[in-house]
């Protein structure tokens, strides 16, 4: 019996061996060892992966099975600044330009045009107060257009008043309004080289030698007046600026302005790039309040609301202007002296300093 079990035992132990003389291998992977197909018999370890390194625009991936550990980092972007474009503090990879800041400098150009310019991508529109003219200059400072606001003015013209131009598709227009006293506004509309493009006439119901005030832009396209010293701030008057007809005062979603608070002075009414809106204090500081009413910002001397190219200067001393960047970071500090600033076009600001204006191109 005991001899019979042997046989038997070796006999199932030869049909074994003798069936897996020969393997049927499939080579190891990095997570299997080499294995057989047939008997599952396995050899040595699986390979393991060989992983790459991470970069801003590859993942951390096996270079043998491509399984992917860890995704593409993406780039780690520091802002531009003045001495770099937009860059990436891993990989070097920049985008656009350093911000150019550059003074302007104006050899033709009255010296009385400069208490109030605008700049515009072609040209740059001087308002002289004195003689009751508007200037359109190229940049070489060549005169290519020139209007005289006295044709316009009646004997019972009650007020005047040329708007800064708001800033609206790209394109700047000069507003020239007067009220006679009857009340009705008569509001001139000019493009940036000179040319008329409207004139528009609505009765308002303000005081007598009241004007309108730029109030706000709706829907990037309706440009609104109220009442210089109206409390409830309301428009009045409302124009489309793509169709250039008067259109009623409450069309559109007007941007969101800051909800006038005790401690607010004067608000300004025109948000830029989805940002902040400069706010003076009764204390006559400024601070830049976001128009979600979330970050009220330090206080400052002297500040500018922010260019369409998103640049503010703002003053911490009264001093000197430090440039502010949309994120509220002071990205350059002391770009220029003065105690007075305000932006005028869609890159140039100036700055005062006693009494004299220097011109700056930031952008
Ligand atoms: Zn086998
Ligand atoms: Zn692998
Ligand atoms: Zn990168």
């Amino acid at each position: 019996m005991k001899r019979c079990c042997f046989i038997l035992g070796v006999a199932v132990m030869m049909l074994l061996t003798g069936c897996c003389v020969k393997h049927k291998w499939e080579d190891a992977t990095c997570t299997t060892s080499k294995r057989c197909v047939k008997c599952g018999k396995t050899e040595g370890l699986p390979l393991r992966h060989e992983w790459t390194e991470a970069t801003c625009t590859e993942p951390r991936a096996c270079s043998r099975c491509g399984e992917i550990s860890v995704e593409a980092l993406g780039h780690d972007w520091t802002e531009r600044s003045l001495e770099a474009p937009k860059t990436c503090t891993r990989c070097g990879l920049t985008e656009g330009e350093k911000i150019r800041l550059k003074e302007l400098v104006f050899k033709k150009i009255p010296a009385q045009d400069l208490s109030l310019m605008l700049f515009r991508k072609d040209t740059i529109i001087g308002l002289d107060y004195k003689n009751w003219t508007i200037t359109w200059y190229d940049y070489e400072e060549n005169e290519i257009a020139a209007v005289d606001l006295k044709q316009f003015t009646g004997d019972d013209c009650a007020w005047t008043v040329t708007t800064i131009p708001p800033y609206i598709n790209e394109d700047i227009y000069v507003t020239f309004q007067v009220i006679d006293g009857d009340s009705t506004a008569h509001i001139y509309v000019f493009d940036g080289y000179g040319k008329e493009l409207a004139r528009l006439e609505q009765e308002v119901s303000i005081p007598h030698g009241h004007h309108l005030d730029l109030y706000d832009i709706a829907d990037g396209r309706y440009v609104k007046y109220m009442d210089e010293d109206v409390e409830t701030r309301k428009a009045l008057v409302a124009i489309d600026f793509v169709t250039m007809t008067l259109v009623p005062p409450d069309t559109g979603t007007p941007i969101n302005t800051v909800r006038p608070q005790d401690d607010y002075k004067t608000v300004s009414s025109v948000l830029y790039n989805d940002g902040y809106q400069l706010v003076k204090k009764t204390n006559g500081k400024y601070v830049f309040v976001h128009k979600e009413f979330r970050i009220e910002t330090a206080e400052f001397y002297d500040a500018t609301s922010f260019s369409p190219y998103g640049f503010a200067l703002a003053s911490p001393d009264g001093k000197t202007y430090d440039l502010l960047d949309m994120n509220l970071d002071a990205i350059a500090k002391g770009v220029a002296e003065g105690s007075f600033a305000a932006w005028r076009g869609d890159a140039v600001f100036y700055v005062s300093a006693n009494g004299v204006k220097r011109f700056y191109s930031i952008k």
